[in-house]
């Protein structure tokens, strides 16, 4: 009998976990993705594409389509859709597992101010105009209106339109996975005087901040949003090992708990 997997998507773990399941002959998997860049990377799997309409159409999804096992593999910052996965998987009795990758942290000699949001970062700079990196969705970007003063290098996957009214700033496209002599060079050819930053996690966006550490500059790191409390595991290896003991067992233990009951 063949199992049904959804993996909520729109990150690299969710494309390499969707990849390491699709050959399984026992799984059928779903990747979903939110739909928010025009040319996504191709996707080693049957893919499908924007909002399902809020918890009640997720419900209806996982219904509709006999979803045996969701996978919550967004982005840490993709609040609202790793609640509507916990809210639904618990109405329709699924299991569900989210794939929460540790944030980022920082080495002795980072300089590292770690704020709420873009609002908070922009007033702790303050008025004295700096040179900043902001590698931020085309989408999140309106706060930096409040800052005119400023001169931004503006990094995003898709462009951003319309541009912002800002009187000095310079827009890059670019997708990870970044090298940190590249990263380097980018701050020091634009004179970036320092970073704001989502504490994303992963290896794919983190040149940027050994780069920072590299030049000596400050970054703004964005605290990750509270996110809820469901079975969870770090590393797609880990969602992997999770998910065989639930083939077998009818079982979704998170990482700790594998590790439990493998007496470690
Ligand atoms: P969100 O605020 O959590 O989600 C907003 C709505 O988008 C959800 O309620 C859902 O619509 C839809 N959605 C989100 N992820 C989806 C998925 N995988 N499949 C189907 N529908 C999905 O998330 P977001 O707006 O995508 O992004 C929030 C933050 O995450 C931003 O900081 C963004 O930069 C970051 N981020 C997101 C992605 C991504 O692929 N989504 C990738 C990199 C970074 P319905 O309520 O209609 O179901």
């Amino acid at each position: 009998m063949s199992h049904h997997i959804l993996i909520l998507g729109g990150t690299t773990e969710a494309r390499l976990l969707a990849g390491k399941l699709a050959n399984n002959p026992a799984l059928t998997v779903t990747l979903s993705l939110a739909g928010r860049t025009r040319r996504p990377l191709p996707q080693p799997a049957p893919t499908r594409s924007g909002g399902f309409g809020g918890v009640p159409g997720l419900i209806r999804y996982l219904h509709d389509h006999q979803i045996d096992l969701l996978i919550d593999a967004t982005h840490p910052f993709a609040q609202q859709m790793s609640e509507h996965a916990a809210a639904a998987a618990q109405a329709a009795g699924l299991p569900h597992l989210a794939i929460r990758r540790p944030p980022w942290q920082p080495a002795a000699d980072d300089d590292w101010r770690m704020v709420d949001d873009l609002a908070a970062a922009l007033r702790q700079i303050g008025p004295s105009p700096q040179r900043i990196f902001v590698a931020f969705g085309r989408q999140e970007l309106t706060p930096l209106l409040v800052a005119p003063q400023h001169h931004y290098l503006v990094r995003s996957v898709d462009p951003v339109k319309p541009p912002l009214a800002l009187p000095k700033i310079d827009y890059l496209l670019g997708r990870g996975p970044f090298k940190v002599a590249a990263e380097a060079a980018l701050l020091r050819d634009h004179g970036v005087q320092l970073i704001i930053a989502k504490n994303s996690g992963g290896a794919a966006t983190s040149a940027k901040l050994h780069a920072a550490r590299a030049l000596g500059l400050p970054c703004y790191l964005i605290r990750r949003p509270p996110l809820p409390a469901v079975d969870q595991v770090p590393t797609v290896a880990a969602a992997q090992r999770s998910i065989a003991h639930w083939l077998s067992s009818g079982d979704l233990p998170s990482d700790a708990n594998l590790a439990a009951l493998r007496g470690e």
